[in-house]
């Protein structure tokens, strides 16, 4: 039988705040275990949490940027269970009333335009973090539990079932990220577990529109693994199936080791979690003004950007997709094409070697100031400088910052293309290369390259490559 692959998505963000949700505890990353904690997000007896306003603000914010309707009045619950990471035994989430409702991403799938529903964004607290002795939950002997991670700010998205495959789940995933770095609300690094996604997964006979019964995968801690994990699984059911099987509702772990899925537990209802209204807590009740505010300082999205590129810039799509995929990259382009109006020359700078710099020298997009790519490029066009010295001076740019105008001044880089200055050079490279020059008269191209060579050596790489190699051969062939 052929089946239909459903995937939802559950997402959960950490927002970038300095303090906790509920209190003025830190949420750096990697210190000390447990020197992030205080009464409130240890839930000591008598402690009551108190609101992070920049939590609410950038809760809202990642709302408005997937198209979310922000809801003026909302309500924290109690989600009830115990689990080792909980020292509350109880985490403040919301339940019936989420902080907003639906809202969509839009994305491209094998070559066609594709909106993916969400349900719901809404906000809670995280939960500790457990270590397992040995690194994986299967067969560990004990683990560890960190609190600096409890009651940092988590903001949960879940989108509708409408994703088909472990590929396009990954990519929906990516797309999402990339959305969530443009609005500023969280760093969205999978690897230190910021960005985190869990999948609910189940087979149906094609055709059908009853949805089967589903599986939680949990701990997928890459994009890959993602990937991965989803195609693992619907494999698995699919087994299961087809052998006249069923499916159990069960929450899986993913072993990135082994590369499988494990049973875990039984999953869980919303019943089993025994909602009740947070009594510590009012209502959280908005003003329209302040979710207006937010609303007017949300930066362009990159779908929208990616469009306007390809159209404001002529560039391909591809390219399109390349620069917007990450705000600043799109933030350097923009601000160079301002001053510098061949977009075409400055795609091809940027994704060639100032990306290939980058990657050399170990520095940021950020740190490239775009008037001076403005004026090495310039410079360039001008005929100034030729190639392999553009080359270089963009290197020494990057790592230090210096104006290329100032270096080429400083260090004489100047091109000499004149033919006053190139032919004396030109005469006594041909009298001391006899052998080349009889190659080259007899049509061997490679011998042109190596006396154009000697010459660029012989002015430390300032001639004027073209020039050369139009003297040479009026020098030579007449
Ligand atoms: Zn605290």
């Amino acid at each position: 039988m052929k089946y239909e692959v459903v995937i939802g998505l559950e997402i959960h963000v950490e927002l970038l705040t300095a303090s906790k949700l509920f209190c003025g505890c830190s949420t750096a990353f990697g210190r000390e275990p447990n020197s992030h904690c205080c009464p409130v997000c240890l839930g000591l007896p008598g402690s009551l949490p108190v609101f992070n306003r920049r939590a609410i603000e950038l809760s809202v914010t990642a709302a408005l940027a997937l198209k979310s309707e922000v809801q003026l009045r909302s309500r924290f619950d109690r989600k009830n269970y115990f689990y080792p990471d909980l020292p509350k035994a109880y985490q403040v989430s919301q339940f019936d009333q989420p902080l907003a409702r639906g809202g969509y991403l839009a994305m491209e799938y094998e070559g066609k335009k594709k909106l993916i529903n969400l349900e719901r964004v809404h906000l809670e607290e995280e939960a500790g973090k457990l270590i397992h002795a040995g690194d994986s939950i299967i067969g560990a002997g004990h683990s560890l539990v960190d609190y600096n991670r409890a009651g940092i700010p988590l903001l949960e998205i879940v989108t509708a079932p409408e994703l088909h495959s472990g590929e396009e789940a990954r990519l929906f995933l990516e797309d999402l990220r990339t959305v969530l770095l443009y609005a500023g609300v969280s760093d969205c690094k999978m690897e230190e577990g910021s960005l985190r996604c869990d999948a609910n997964i189940s087979l149906r006979p094609a055709g059908s529109s009853e949805l089967g019964t589903k599986a939680e995968v949990k701990n997928m801690n890459s994009f890959r693994s993602v990937e991965l994990a989803l195609d693992y699984e619907i494999k698995r059911q699919q087994q299961v199936l087809s052998a006249g099987g069923v499916v159990n509702q069960e929450t899986c772990h993913w072993d990135e080791e082994k590369k499988q899925t494990f049973s875990m537990r039984s999953k869980e209802g919303s019943s089993d979690y025994r909602y009740f209204p947070e009594p510590d807590l009012l209502p959280l009740v908005l003003e329209k003004s302040f979710v207006a505010e937010l609303a007017r300082t949300l930066p362009e999205m990159p779908a929208k950007r990616r469009e306007r590129f390809q159209e404001q810039y002529n560039l391909e799509k591809k390219e399109a997709f390349m620069f917007t995929g990450n705000r600043e990259m799109g933030d350097l382009f923009e601000a160079v094409a301002k001053i510098y109006r061949d977009y075409r020359n400055l795609a091809n700078w940027i994704q060639g070697d100032l990306l290939y710099q980058l990657r050399e020298s170990g520095k940021k997009i950020k740190e490239v100031e775009p008037a001076l790519l403005a004026n090495l490029l310039r410079l360039l066009d001008e005929g100034r400088i030729n190639r392999p010295v553009a080359k270089e001076l963009l290197a020494e740019m990057v790592q230090t910052g210096t104006d290329p105008v100032d270096l080429v001044k400083e260090r004489g880089l100047e091109q000499i293309s004149s033919r006053e200055s190139l032919l004396p050079l030109l005469e006594q490279v041909i009298a001391e290369n006899p052998e080349a020059v009889e190659n080259y008269r007899q049509g061997k191209k490679k011998a042109l390259a190596f006396l154009v060579g000697k010459v660029m050596a012989a002015t430390k790489g300032r001639a004027d490559p073209a020039e050369l190699n139009r003297l040479f051969e009026e020098k030579i062939q007449g």
